[in-house]
């Protein structure tokens, strides 16, 4: 595995469904309601100063590209 760590931004108002979306390096299947880290860990948790969560900076598990997602408010 090569060891890139590439920085991606997700907008999750841009993002149709429930709000999984595939890893835009590896393509792995990453749901910011899958608690289990299961397919990724979390790095860092922003919130707003009304506790709503603004934004989320994840790791993927299988490429181990850095995703910062934003645009939770449309929830
Ligand atoms: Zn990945």
């Amino acid at each position: 595995m090569k060891k890139t760590s590439m920085m991606y931004v997700v907008d999750l108002t841009k993002i149709k469904g429930d709000g999984d979306f595939p890893c835009p390096y590896c393509g792995a299947v990453i749901s910011p309601e899958d608690k289990t880290e299961n397919a990724y860990v979390i790095r860092e948790v922003k919130m707003e100063a009304d506790d709503e969560l603004r934004e989320l900076v994840i790791k993927c598990k299988g490429c181990g590209s850095v995703i910062n997602i934003t645009g939770f408010d449309l929830q």
